[in-house]
């Protein structure tokens, strides 16, 4: 359910038709509560997704309205990955776009893991 100021949820976003199993994915990782894959456009050799299974549109709904399971659920998942892929030794990076100033595209929330080389400073701009 999505907060004052957010907009409700849309069924046909990109990840809600890879949740359903309608778009093909190159899938990392899935349990009860996430479900991670590679990103299609990798801004470094590992940029993973990850989102939960249920229907939040952004960080600031899923933090609001997501059940603890949900996200205790999920963000166990995301550490379970980057680990699973190996990546603690050298390091990561997580990244969650929400509104119009992060540039969010995709209205599903979700969380950006790359890896892979040194990362450089953290915005680009
Ligand atoms: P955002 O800007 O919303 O934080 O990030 C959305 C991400 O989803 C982008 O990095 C983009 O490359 C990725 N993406 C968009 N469409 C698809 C798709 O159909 N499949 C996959 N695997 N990634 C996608």
């Amino acid at each position: 359910m999505a907060g004052m100021g957010l907009p409700p949820y849309d069924d046909g976003n990109i990840f809600a038709r890879i949740l359903r199993g309608e778009i093909a994915s190159k899938k990392v990782y899935e349990d009860q509560w996430a479900l991670a894959f590679h990103d299609i456009n990798p801004l470094a050799p590992v940029h993973v997704l990850v989102i939960p299974k249920g229907k939040y549109v952004s960080f600031a709904d899923f933090s609001a309205n997501g059940s603890a399971d949900e996200i205790a659920g999920f963000m166990r998942a995301v550490g379970k990955i980057a680990k699973d892929l190996g990546l603690e030794a050298q390091g990561y990076r997580l990244l969650a776009n929400m509104g119009e100033h992060s540039g969010q595209e995709v209205p599903h929330f979700h969380m950006h893991l790359f890896a892979g080389r040194p990362l450089g400073r953290m915005l680009s701009t």
